[in-house]
Formats: structure tokens, sequence, C-alpha cells
């Protein structure tokens, strides 16, 4: 900053509700006059694609979506945005020359452009979790390789990004992940057997995209994230801690050998996380929602409850017994999410099934390499969609 030099930056999934709040931050922080937008990508909503690389003047706008390239094309025509499409170019716009790189794609989807963008050593801003569910290690060792920095987005793991202080790795006892508890934290079992995604998707406390909107009711997400911070933080299992605190202010904590816990807190709004990782380490000015403690006047806490949530448990198991167990519990679960929005299988058999993957697939041994972890991932994707056609025809 100062130079005169306009920042580079792309944003991987700009249309979705990540790379909505990314551009409102790039946006409050002086725009395309500060930022030189190298590459934004969506997959279906064109429309908002090139809406916003003609905003921005960004240099390239692609979508995942080959079908869409027409569309995209005639969209941005005349405006000096260049269009491309297919899941290989998000790759080589991925790895075209940006300084930083938010990664808001949604899913496994998200893995091959991520690493691209942090082998070519980018400043990774994390959003897009399953990178590091899936090929922890191997996207770890990535972006060391690359040189650039990885810097978490994810709400819980900014709080603890920021809560870690520096040079005192050694002195960190635990973590506490909060957790808000979704729509039915107070509901049995048998409440959620037979709700919808209409129902399921309406999160009480945060606005996000529909798969991790449905996360946050099934705890799912919370699964994610914990394997999320073990890769982050390089952390044991023992070390990692859900607490569910319904207002969703303590955006989660570290607790060190003096007893210490350290907590970032703030309104229930991504771009405060975004906004760290866009401006690290310094801190942007950004208008958002101030905390008023008197209004809030009390903060609750309570146990996670696994016989009802069992997708902790889930990633307890697959904690312990790493390999290829996070990217197998990940695949299965965004198949037997699919199906769930399709409405070809119930709420609670979503955990059903990834368990039923991760047993079946326990003895698998661990992966050399990326293309092995790509290969896990898809033999769990098969063995889920074999379960959900199952499930159907007895339903
Ligand atoms: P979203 O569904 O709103 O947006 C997803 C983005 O990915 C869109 O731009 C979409 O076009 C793109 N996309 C979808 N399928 C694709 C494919 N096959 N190939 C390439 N691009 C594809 O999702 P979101 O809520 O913004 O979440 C994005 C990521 O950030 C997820 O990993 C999520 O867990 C994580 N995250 C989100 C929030 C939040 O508040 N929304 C908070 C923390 C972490
Ligand atoms: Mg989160």
């Amino acid at each position: 900053g100062g130079s005169g030099a306009r920042r580079s930056i792309s944003i991987l999934g700009s249309t979705g509700s990540i790379g909505v709040n990314t551009l409102d931050v790039v946006e409050q922080l002086g725009g395309r006059e500060v930022f030189d937008l190298v590459a934004i990508t969506g997959n279906s909503n064109i429309g908002l694609l090139a809406e916003q690389a003609k905003r921005f003047g960004a240099r390239m706008a692609v979508t995942a979506d080959e079908l869409n390239y027409p569309e995209l094309k005639q969209a941005v025509a005349g405006s000096g945005v260049e269009a491309a499409a297919g899941p290989d170019a998000v790759v080589e716009a991925a790895a075209a020359g940006a300084d930083w790189v938010m990664a808001a794609i949604v899913g496994t989807a998200g893995l091959a452009p991520t690493l691209a963008a942090a082998s070519r050593g980018a400043d990774i801003a994390l959003a897009n979790k399953e990178c590091l569910v899936s090929a922890g290690d191997f996207f770890i060792e990535a972006v060391r390789k690359g040189g650039g920095r990885l810097i978490p987005v994810d709400s819980e793991h900014s709080a603890i990004f920021q809560s870690l202080e520096d040079d005192q790795h050694h002195a960190v006892e635990r973590i506490v992940l909060t957790a808000s508890g979704g729509p039915f934290r107070t509901w049995t079992r048998e409440q959620m057997s037979d709700v919808t995604v209409e129902v399921a998707k309406a999160h009480p406390n945060w606005s996000m995209g529909l798969k991790i909107s449905i996360g946050s009711a099934s705890m799912f997400n919370k699964a994610l994230e914990m394997i999320e911070a073990k890769h982050l933080f390089n952390l044991r299992p023992d070390q990692i801690e859900v607490i569910v605190h319904p207002q969703s202010i303590i955006h989660s904590m570290v607790g060190y050998t003096d007893g210490s816990v350290l907590a970032q807190l703030g309104a229930p709004d991504m771009r405060t996380a975004i906004g760290y990782a866009l401006t690290y380490p310094d801190r942007p000015k950004l208008n958002v929602e101030r905390l008023d403690f008197a209004k809030l006047a009390r903060l609750d806490f309570e146990a996670p409850d696994e016989a009802r949530f069992p997708a902790l448990r889930l990633a307890r198991l697959a904690l312990e017994r790493g390999g290829i167990q996070g990217a197998v519990m990940n695949a299965a679960e965004e198949v037997a999410f699919d199906a769930f929005c399709q409405g070809r299988i119930g709420f609670l058999q979503m955990a059903d099934i990834a368990e039923a993957v991760m047993e079946a697939m326990v003895g698998a041994p661990a992966a050399t390499s990326i293309d092995e972890v790509f290969a896990g991932d898809a033999e769990a994707r098969r063995r889920a969609a074999e379960i959900v056609a199952q499930k159907e025809m007895a339903a």
C-alpha cells in the first residue's frame, strides 16, 4: 500500500456467500482503485459473475461449468473482461499471478484450484475448509513449498489465529471451537428425522451458503472445522474442544498452559474475518456492526450432544484414525448432502451414510500423494451413492 501499485487479488467462488462478502470488503477498502482483480470464478450465477467482473474491472471471469460459457462470453462482451469456462480454466485462473487468493469455492471442487494457487506461492485466505479436511497434510505442504501465507477465514479459525500469541505456540494447551448449535440445537432426534431442506437451512445467526447452513443444522460443519483446526494449528485430537454457544459472539478461543483463555469476539458477520485475512497483519477499518455488551447482557454455553449430533463423534474418529478418513468422511457427506437436498434421504441419514462409508474404508492405507487422496475421495463417493440408492429402495 501507499506506493501507488494496486494489490493483485483473485476470488475463487466470488458469486457465493463468502465471495459476495469478500467483494463488499474489497469495495469498503477502496475497490478497483486499490485492488487489481486478476480473476473471479463462479459456477451457475453468470449474471452476478459478469456484473462483478465489470464493476471491479476483473481481468478474467471464469465459470466452472462449460455449458455456461456462451452466456458468460456474451455478458462480458466489449468490457475488456476475458471469459473462460471449465474446471481446468478455474485451476488456471487460480494459478494466474494474484498475490492474494480468496478460496471460497464450496466443497472438494475447491481443492484443485486452491492447491494450484498455494503451489504458485499466493497468500491463501482459506474459507474452503474442505481442502484441509480432505488433503490436510498435502495442502499444508503445498502452501509451505509455495512460500505464501495461509490465513484462515472460517470465523472460528480466524478467531483462533487472532488469539494465538506469536512465539507462544508451545504454550497452547487446547483450542475451543464455538458452535451455535444451529436451528435444531434443542430438538430431539425424532423431531429432526423428517425435516425438509427449507427448515434445516434456516440458520439462527449467520447468513451463509446452502451446504454450510445444512452443515450447521447437522453439526457436520463443526465436524469439518475440528479437522480443519487440527491441520491449521498442528494440534493433537485431544487438544480440540467444541462448546455450544448459541449467540455466536465468541468466535472461538485458545487455552494456554497458565490457565489463561484468549478469545476473539464480534458480531456474526464474515466480513470481519475476511477483512482480517485481506490486510493481515494489519487490521482494516470496516463498516460492520459493533458489539454492544449492555444489550447482549449474557453469553450462554452448553456441552455438545454427540448422541443427537453424531457428526461430532465421526470427526473425533476421523481425527484419531488419521489417514484418509477425513477425506472419506467429507466425500461421503457431500454425496449424502446432495441426496438430502434432492429429497432422496432423510436428515439423520446423512450421518448414517458418512459413518457407514468411514467404517467400510477404515482399513484403507494413508495416502502418499494428492492423487491417492482424490482416489479415496472417489471411492467414498461411490460407496455413499450405493448406500443412498439402497436406502431409497428400502423407503
Ligand atoms: P456458496 O454456496 O454460497 O458459494 C459457493 C461458491 O462456489 C459459488 O461461487 C459457486 O459458484 C462456487 N461453486 C459451486 N460449485 C462449484 C464447482 N463445482 N466448481 C467451482 N466453483 C463452484 O458457499 P459459501 O457459503 O460461500 O461457502 C464457501 C466456502 O466457505 C465453503 O467451503 C464453506 O464451508 C466456507 N465457509 C463459508 C462461510 C459462510 O459464512 N458462508 C463461513 C465459513 C466458511
Ligand atoms: Mg465456521
